[in-house]
């Protein structure tokens, strides 16, 4: 369970909240009760500190109490801080010595070092924002596209919690129906029957399936998508690939066969991670090596959640060709005809999104992306606000989707509601945990050890 407030806001933190090297700002944070008092020793402030407002203050050298910086100081003062506590953060220029200095003078003077994630891990604690919110600081910070940065965004501002509330508030109502029902079994209480218990479960488990549902596209926001690049020897794929990327990774070669190694660099389509994955030719192994990169070919393209197939568009279409573009109508998959520079021709022969490319000329490349762009769309990017973005909330949602269809299987057999309501008690410790307000120190210690230093 959460851990104690009162116990951990006694002591006070500190950490450099800036990344490592240098910088033209370097910013020091302090949090607790001597954040004050300890930043009134460091620095030579011209006014004293006042909540919410920045103040000039030289840093002074520790050993001859000569100015050593300059630097921009703000307080926010306790609770209204992010952690919750006094908070004064230093932003002094950005040199690993200054800022270093400045930590270890916080030590001496009673401070202790913040572990990472624990600034906000005292936020989620003194009851400032829930643990969504809290797991949506680290992927904001994370987040690689804008878009990723938005989702984020809606989930610190409490989109997940929003939805999920509402859900836990008719569910601990049907709970107190029911309890009332029972404990009061004698009196003339009105107990709900069951077609209504049903009909109350239901409603629960609608909301909560959309949410459970919204996962696999939290899925693809947080960790993108694979496209398997895959096709005959020569037809392109690598330099499609580096067309692609925009830079030069993978080896370009006039000889088949030497893209024995999967290559993967990671591009971002419509805001969304997409993982390329160059793949050796498909095609029967000449060699050991070749054989090893064939079969490391196929098994990319049945792990992926995208294909692209290159076919060299100067040649008559080969047979295990044929048999791939037939296997691919199950898939989210695009052919692509390239070296359309030197006479290539389109064959319509299949329903698949087809584009024409030239990787040496650039011709088709925007067709190309729009192409992935459609790919990508198509895989389940569906609304950008409430949606579950890590494997935990997924699990506590399912599990509390779990405890409704028992409660309701147990309701429609008409067996005792005492029965029911264990099922319901469940389903509520699972949004309890979902939200943080039930969840085990060791699982919390595990999200907030994923963060940086700092936050
Ligand atoms: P991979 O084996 O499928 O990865 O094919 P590569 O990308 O290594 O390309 C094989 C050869 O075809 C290289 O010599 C490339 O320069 C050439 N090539 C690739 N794309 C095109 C294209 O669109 N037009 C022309 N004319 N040559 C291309």
């Amino acid at each position: 369970m959460k851990s104690d407030f009162s116990s951990w806001s006694q002591e006070t933190i500190v950490a450099i909240s800036t990344p490592p090297g240098r910088g033209g700002i370097g910013v020091v944070r302090l949090a607790g009760p001597l954040a004050v008092a300890i930043a009134g020793q460091l620095l030579r402030l011209r006014n004293p500190l006042a909540h919410a407002t920045a103040r000039f203050a030289e840093v002074i050298d520790p050993e001859t109490a000569a100015k050593l910086d300059e630097s921009v100081v703000t307080f926010f003062a306790a609770p209204n801080s992010y952690t919750g506590d006094d908070i004064v953060e230093i932003a002094a220029h950005g040199s690993p010595v200054i800022l270093e200095m400045l930590v270890r003078q916080c030590l001496n003077r009673g401070a202790r070092l913040a572990r990472p994630g624990e600034f906000t891990e005292r936020a989620f604690l003194s009851g400032r924002i829930d643990l969504t919110q809290a797991e949506a600081v680290k992927d904001l910070i994370g987040s690689q596209t804008l878009y990723q940065a938005r989702v984020a965004a809606g989930q610190m501002g409490g989109a997940l919690s929003r939805r999920v509330h509402p859900i836990k508030e008719a569910l601990v109502g049907l709970i107190a129906r029911l309890e009332a029902g029972i404990d009061f079994a004698e009196d003339d209480i009105e107990v709900a029957g069951n077609p209504e218990i049903l009909t109350a479960v239901d409603t629960l488990i609608q909301p909560l399936n959309t949410l459970a549902a919204s996962f696999e596209h939290g899925r693809i926001i947080h960790s993108g998508l694979t496209l398997a690049i895959v096709g005959r020897p020569n037809a392109g794929k690598s330099s499609l690939f580096n067309a692609l990327l925009k830079r030069e990774r993978a080896i370009v070669t006039a000889s088949p066969g030497t893209t024995r190694d999967l290559v993967t660099e990671t591009v971002a389509i419509g805001g969304i991670p997409l993982h390329l994955v160059d793949t050796a030719g498909l095609r029967e192994a000449t060699d050991e090596a070749e054989s090893i990169g064939i079969r490391k070919s196929r098994e990319t393209m049945a792990d992926a959640d995208l294909v692209m197939l290159v076919v060299d568009s100067t040649l008559s279409l080969a047979e295990e060709e044929r048999v791939l573009i037939a296997t691919l109508a199950e898939r989210k998959a695009l052919l692509v005809f390239n070296k359309s520079d030197i006479g290539g021709h389109t064959p319509a022969i299949s329903e698949l999104p087809t584009v024409q490319t030239s990787a040496l000329t650039g011709e088709g490349m925007a067709e190309l992306q729009d192409a992935l762009l459609a790919l990508v769309s198509s895989s389940g990017a569906v609304e950008t606000d409430a949606v579950l973005t890590s494997l935990r909330q997924h699990e506590e949602v399912s599990g509390a989707l779990k405890g409704l269809l028992a409660a309701r299987a147990a309701a429609a057999t008409n067996i005792p509601h005492e029965m029911v309501l264990l099922d319901l008690y469940s389903a509520l410790r699972h949004l309890d945990s979902l939200t943080g307000e039930t969840t085990p120190d060791d699982v919390l210690n595990l999200i907030f050890s994923t963060f940086c230093i700092g936050k």
